[in-house]
């Protein structure tokens, strides 16, 4: 049997109709470095899609694989529960600099959608122990993405993802977001004035008193078809969550890292959320890991003696993984030297 029959009899591959592959099979993989990967044929490829946007880098590189090799030698993984190691220390103390105002607490999961699993859990708790048991219900944006498992299809809105799950989900409040590519309102980016924003107004006047929690892609909503759109629209949801005190929680899964221009995309509204979710890049691609990442604030609702039960019970086993914090360390330490957000700024420009 050839390496690619023997893909095809066993392996189910993610979403897609396997049956596709019949006339497209799946192209196998032997080695890549920098932006190209080759086939076991031999054949280049350049790998424009960052290996599902998350290679920040390039293949093999360098830089990334010496630390975690030299994290091998030292320790695979450990318990992270009332266990810790040097490598997740040194990352939270490496990305708070980076990270919006007030983003001080991290916790550790191993994929996008567990980091808005542990980002939706966080918020509804933290509602439940600040006296409002009430606020049960999320709100996200038509089109947006979340991730796959439950709860964060239960706040995507995109169809394809989520259909035939609807009897499992969540009753969630999915409010008409923003397309500015076809712009409903006629408007150019010069000339809008987020019109579209009244579909997050009518929201929160209807549901904004029973909700734990507001989930966004920042600028980008990136399964939805990179639709970019302004700032502007970011700052006016991080007001009007503070006014009926819903919580802001930032995806940035796909966005962070660089990806729109600056580290975290929210940036260029120039305000913070809550809770920001964070995973794709944030390992250059090299080892699942994400964090949620949120303020004093919400983590001091949860700091009390054992016998209240405010603690947040929440675990993966795989959470706060050495070698995966050795990558992302290695990551922000080539970001950094290699002044990658500037280069990355002279090349938009050019492509
Ligand atoms: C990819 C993505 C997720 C889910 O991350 P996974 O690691 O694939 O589970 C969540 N949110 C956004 C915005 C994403 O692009």
């Amino acid at each position: 049997m050839s390496l690619l029959e023997a893909d095809l009899k066993y392996i189910w591959h993610p979403a897609q109709q396997m049956k596709d592959a019949e006339v497209f099979p799946p192209v196998v993989i032997d080695h890549g470095k920098g932006c190209y990967l080759y086939d076991i044929e031999g054949k280049e490829y350049i790998d424009i899609i960052s290996s599902w946007w998350c290679n920040l880098l390039g293949h093999c590189n360098d830089g990334i694989n010496d630390a975690i090799k030299d994290q091998l030698g030292q320790l695979e993984h450990v318990i992270f529960a009332n266990f810790s190691h040097r490598p997740a220390i040194e990352l939270c103390q490496a990305l708070l600099p980076l990270l919006p105002k007030g983003l001080t607490h991290f916790n550790f999961t191993d994929n996008g959608s567990s980091s808005v699993e542990c980002a939706l859990k966080m918020a509804f708790q933290y509602q439940y122990q600040s006296g409002h048991p009430e606020r049960q219900r999320f709100m996200c944006l038509s089109e947006s993405y979340h991730g796959e498992t439950i709860g964060a299809l239960s706040v995507g809105s995109m169809d394809l993802y989520a259909r035939i799950y609807k009897p499992m989900m969540m009753n969630n409040i999915h409010f008409d977001g923003l397309d500015c590519y076809r712009c409903p309102y006629g408007q150019t980016r010069d000339t809008c004035n987020c019109e579209c924003f009244v579909g997050a107004e009518k929201a929160f006047v209807a549901y904004g008193k029973e909700t734990a929690a507001l989930i966004v892609e920042p600028i980008l909503q990136g399964a939805a078809g990179m639709r970019i759109y302004p700032p502007e629209y970011l700052r006016r949801l991080r007001h009007l969550c503070d006014q009926y005190g819903v919580l802001l929680i930032d995806d940035e899964v796909a966005a962070g890292f660089g990806r729109t221009g600056k580290m975290f995309a929210i940036e260029h509204a120039g305000v913070s959320p809550d809770i920001l979710c964070t995973s794709k890049g944030l390992t250059g691609g090299y080892l699942p890991m994400s964090l949620t990442i949120t303020t004093d604030a919400i983590y001091q609702a949860f700091y009390d003696d054992f016998k209240t039960h405010k603690a947040f019970v929440h675990s993966h086993t795989y959470a706060g993984n050495p070698l995966a914090c050795r990558a992302a360390l290695a990551v922000l330490h080539i970001m950094e030297r290699d002044d990658i957000l500037k280069k990355a700024a002279e090349k938009s420009i050019y492509l």
